[in-house]
């Protein structure tokens, strides 16, 4: 399989006051197949979005390398070959209406990127943005219509056509479901799921909750504290989670047929998530985790793959 990105050592510290940082991402390192949904999962503040924001050039990276289709992100960036970045890397936000322009109907929002990236000749720009439109579950009334106009499902559909409008090949999603009520939920992952398949496309889906990236990933990414902590295909991460912080994760997700799976327990973690301005020493997860030992205080567990494609970074697995 071929990798299309690549994330080595991605570090991102954000300066707080003069003399501290807060190390929002501190140096994780996986890989994202052509054609695969990749899931990353954390709590609030793990580092997720920050990640998949670097990831895409919104921030610039304190250190480590993002290589994108073999090339180096950081050399395109210094040459023309930008503007193919920004055209082949697109982003779906969270929250859509804060990243529709409000004095733009859907058609101008549109024809930006049409413009800019120079997808369509002009006169084709109606016909392409119907089509577009009617693939997202919209139609070319909407066309015509500001963003406050649509609920946040549709807002969602919008963002997710404005994202395909320029032909991407790699879009990242950042909890592009998780302001939406749940019975839109699905819909949205649906049509992700389709895109996935119909337009070759690659996804980076951030989220929350496992239970959000359960059905969609192919393989899924386990953050806490600004670290990659397990990485798995999605069947391998809910049948054989290695990583303490997994299995807690894991156990808070209701079983949809209890009496079939074998038994589980609910893990409540205790305490709070340290400040990534201050995170413990040894390993991130050590304050919280009930099978911490001695050396967990005094090394960082390294990164590695334990079997084939499962990683994690756990001194039990030493
Ligand atoms: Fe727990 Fe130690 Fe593993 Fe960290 S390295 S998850 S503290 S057992
Ligand atoms: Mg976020």
């Amino acid at each position: 399989k071929e990798k299309v990105l690549e994330v080595k050592n991605l570090k991102k510290h954000f300066p707080v006051g003069r003399k501290t940082v807060l190390k929002a991402v501190d140096g994780i390192n996986f890989h994202i197949f052509r054609g695969e949904i990749f899931g990353i999962v954390g709590e609030s503040g793990c580092g997720k979005s920050t990640a998949g924001r670097t990831i895409i050039q919104l921030y610039e990276p304190t250190a480590g390398e993002i290589i994108f289709n073999g090339k180096k992100i950081q050399d395109q960036l210094k040459k023309k070959d930008l503007l193919k970045f920004r055209q082949e890397m697109q982003m779906i936000f969270q929250d859509p209406y804060a990243s529709l322009n409000p004095r733009m109907n859907v058609r101008e929002i549109i024809t930006a990127g049409l413009t800019v990236h120079n997808i369509v000749p002009k006169n084709e720009h109606e016909n392409y943005i119907s089509e577009l439109l009617e693939k997202v579950g919209l139609n070319t009334s909407h066309a015509n219509r500001y963003p406050h106009e649509f609920s946040g499902g549709q807002r969602q559909r919008i963002g997710i056509a404005r994202a395909l409008s320029v032909n991407p090949k790699f879009i990242i999603a950042d909890e592009p479901i998780s302001a939406l009520d749940v019975s839109i939920q699905a819909q949205v992952v649906n049509l992700m799921k389709e895109l996935q398949v119909s337009r070759d496309l690659t996804f980076l889906f951030i989220a929350h909750d496992l239970s959000m990236v359960k059905h969609i990933s192919d393989r899924i990414g386990v953050m806490y504290l600004g670290n990659m902590v397990e990485i798995a295909t999605s069947e391998e991460l809910y049948s054989n989670p290695l990583h303490p912080y997994t299995q807690a994760l894991l156990s808070a997700i209701p079983l949809p047929n209890p009496k079939q799976e074998r038994h589980r327990e609910r893990i409540i973690l205790k305490g709070d998530v340290p400040s990534p301005i201050s995170p413990p020493s040894g390993c991130p997860f050590r304050t919280r985790c009930s099978k911490a030992m001695g050396i967990c205080a005094e090394v960082k567990p390294e990164w590695k793959e334990i079997y084939n494609n499962h990683w994690v970074a756990c001194h039990l697995y030493n």
